[in-house]
């Protein structure tokens, strides 16, 4: 007998969970507020990068960001507020910060970010003109003696876990990649990939179209219906949506940054804040890259597209605040001109910024709910939510169609 399942979210993780969920054999309809692909997924920086799965809070973090906090252009910034939510937050964030919780931390994410690269890279063959996939490594790029030994500290952190880099020097880091300005040296990561971050939204469902996945915007999910109590648990019949009740037999549940507000509707504690971050498109410059970079003094992420070129970056904790500061956005395009010749005051193609679903613990939720078993979690994908995507998408199929257990690390109910 087939599952009916309904995927509420049609961001990177809400897609790869229906395309996994149809391929795995269940008739899937994902519904979404707005048009599928236009949360956080929309304008991302693209990167499919294993060698760049470090979890939110890491050990040493703190000291560094002390620094940052103090300084409107820098990469992290924190509104000193009073919010509970928000010092509750960061008090959680402050215990994740630990050496220990940090390695098992990463070599989860890569592993999921190299099951996804891999799951992207066979998807690509069919869909190429939607996802310009493109495996060209990363380049990890400091302008300083500490910023280098920071990319070197990332490299050792992943080598354990299967990440290959080279230690360049700047006459290297030039030869890999003439449009570099002069003496940045850092680590170059082959075996990375970048896509279109929209086009690999649509592409996903492009292909669940294949298999049947029914899509539905602007149906957004407003509260759980009718449910029966079996036992000690519940099981979910229905939910309410802007379009009516919709009923299945499992619910996939990935709203990305507005997930916390449905916390007290599902029952569960769900401490997502989000991490605003701004992308803008340049047009292409005269000596155009063609590796994507970061320059890791700044946190800012260059990504050559086919006529153009993204820059992103920055790091704001907001609670569904989606205003754009000017400021920080320049400070993005600003810290890319450090090391690429970008004129003084570049045309904006596109400008654009994106709520990432941030945990305290830096790891998504996903899996089960116990007290409504078949409610599914598929959230708090912090920086790496493209990345980790169609590998979540896989971990997600395999809960909902095969009763995969829970991984300790994800649980769902692990603020509850
Ligand atoms: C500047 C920037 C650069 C980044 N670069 C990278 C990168 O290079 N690589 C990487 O891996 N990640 C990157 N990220 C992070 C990545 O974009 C996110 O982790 C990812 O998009 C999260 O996907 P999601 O599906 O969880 O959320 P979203 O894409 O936000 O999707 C959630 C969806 O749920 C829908 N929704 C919400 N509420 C409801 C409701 N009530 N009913 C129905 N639908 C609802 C929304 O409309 C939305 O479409 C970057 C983020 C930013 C901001």
């Amino acid at each position: 007998m087939r599952t009916d399942v309904v995927v509420i979210g049609g961001g990177i993780i809400g897609a790869s969970s229906a395309l996994q969920l149809a391929r795995g054999g269940a008739q899937v309809t994902l519904i979404d507020q707005d048009i599928p692909g236009h949360g956080c997924s929309y304008g991302n920086a693209g990167w499919m990068t294993p060698c760049f799965a470090m979890p939110l809070p890491m050990p040493g973090m703190l000291i560094k960001s002390m620094g940052w906090l103090l300084n409107p252009e820098s990469p992290l910034y924190i509104k000193p507020s009073l919010s509970p939510d928000l010092l509750s937050w960061l008090t959680r964030f402050l215990f994740s910060m630990n050496e220990k919780k940090a390695k098992s931390s990463i070599e989860l994410l890569i592993a999921l970010s190299q099951e996804s690269l891999r799951l992207y890279e066979e998807l690509s063959h069919t869909q190429a003109d939607l996802m310009k996939f493109e495996k060209k490594g990363l380049l990890m790029i400091s302008q300083t003696a500490s910023g280098r030994q920071a990319a070197i500290e990332e490299l050792k952190w992943g080598e354990p876990f299967g990440v290959i880099g080279e230690i360049l020097s700047g006459e290297r880091a030039q030869e890999l990649e003439p449009s570099l300005k002069k003496n940045l040296g850092g680590v170059y990561f082959q075996n990375e990939a970048h896509a279109e971050p929209l086009g690999t939204v649509q592409a996903l469902l492009k292909e669940g179209l294949k298999l049947g996945v029914k899509v539905v915007p602007h149906c957004q999910f407003q509260g759980l219906g009718h449910r029966v109590q079996i036992g000690e648990s519940q099981s979910l019949k229905s939910i309410k949506t802007s379009l009516g009740e919709m009923f299945a037999d499992q619910f996939v549940f990935a709203m990305g940054s507005w997930s916390k507000a449905f916390g007290q509707e599902l029952g569960l504690n769900i401490p997502i804040l989000g991490g605003k971050g701004y992308s803008i498109i340049l047009p292409k410059l005269q000596r155009q890259p063609k590796i994507p970079i970061m320059l890791i003094e700044k946190k800012v992420a260059i990504t050559p597209r086919e006529n153009s070129l993204r820059v992103a970056g920055t790091l704001e904790l907001v609670d569904q605040d989606f205003s754009i500061t000017q400021r920080r956005m320049d400070a993005v395009v600003k810290g890319a001109r450090q090391i690429l010749e970008i004129p003084e005051k570049p045309q904006y193609l596109e400008s654009w910024r994106g709520l990432r679903p941030c945990t305290p613990d830096g790891l998504p939720l996903l899996g089960r709910s116990p007290a409504i078993p078949n409610m599914v979690l598929a959230c708090g994908h912090q920086m790496l939510g493209l990345q980790t995507g169609l590998g979540s998408g896989q971990f997600v199929a395999e809960v909902v169609l095969q009763n995969r257990s829970q991984d300790p690390r994800l649980d769902p109910t692990r603020f509850t």
